[in-house]
């Protein structure tokens, strides 16, 4: 085994305990795999030892490796970064998912251009959850009415919601914001909206993200390793 499939197994490894000690379903919890920053090479040897589901912030970095790992038939790509309206084409024609909605503007054009072969995009609502200026997303009470609309669109399917929690906060800030995610979360069953995904939960957080019923955790650094350059200011 290489160290990056060592430290995939361990992460895998340590998300299943996280989600008996929540009292939670086994396998309630997907990883994504988060691979921003680094080559396609390590997404071979993480996608050999069994990983499926990747995640990527940059949209030309990503583009390039939907090239060259055009030979991975069943990669599944989250698009987990900002999605400027000059670069949604790519993003319709070649992402599984997309975690980051957060204006109607993007997801019309998302769904103008998904090309209809495909199934429809799957996507969350990007929650700025801490409500920090340099982050994106939209304002909590601003999620459900955004996600109606968004759900309206053709060619997407709302799937749920997703938050970035705020730097540096403790264990129980933490917990606060997840599960005001969770709450959000009913508020848009109830608003009519099926949709069952809470992407939250990264490398430092997942513990409390699982706690607070994540149901899909992005994780870089505990696999890959640490970032060098491009580090994510999102
Ligand atoms: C980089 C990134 C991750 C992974 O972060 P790690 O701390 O490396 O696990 C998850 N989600 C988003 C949106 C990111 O930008």
């Amino acid at each position: 085994m290489t160290v990056l499939q060592e430290r995939y197994r361990e992460v895998s490894d340590r998300i299943g305990k996280l989600v008996l000690q929540a009292g939670r379903k086994p396998h309630s919890v997907s990883l994504i795999a988060v691979s921003k920053t680094f080559p396609s090479d390590g997404i071979r040897e993480v996608y050999a030892a069994g990983q499926r589901d990747f995640g990527e912030n940059y949209i030309q970095e990503w583009y390039g490796k939907t090239e060259e790992l055009a030979d991975l038939p069943d990669i599944v790509w989250h698009v987990i970064g900002d999605v400027q309206s000059n670069k949604t084409k790519f993003v319709a024609e070649r992402a599984h998912w997309v975690h980051t909605v957060c204006r109607l503007k993007t997801a019309r054009r998302l769904s103008e251009q998904r090309p209809s072969s495909m199934p429809p995009l799957q996507v969350c609502i990007e929650v700025n959850i801490g409500g920090e200026a340099v982050k994106h997303g939209v304002a909590p009470e601003e999620a459900v009415a955004l996600a109606v609309e968004v759900a309206k669109l053709p060619n997407i399917v709302v799937r749920g919601l997703m938050c970035v929690a705020k730097a540096n906060s403790s264990e129980t800030e933490l917990k606060t914001q997840f599960q005001t995610m969770q709450k959000l979360l009913a508020d848009l069953n109830a608003a009519g909206v099926k949709a069952d995904v809470l992407s939250m939960g990264m490398s430092d957080d997942m513990p409390a993200a699982i706690e607070c019923g994540a149901t899909h955790v992005r994780i870089g650094s505990a696999i890959f390793g640490k970032r060098g350059r491009l580090e994510c200011v999102q």
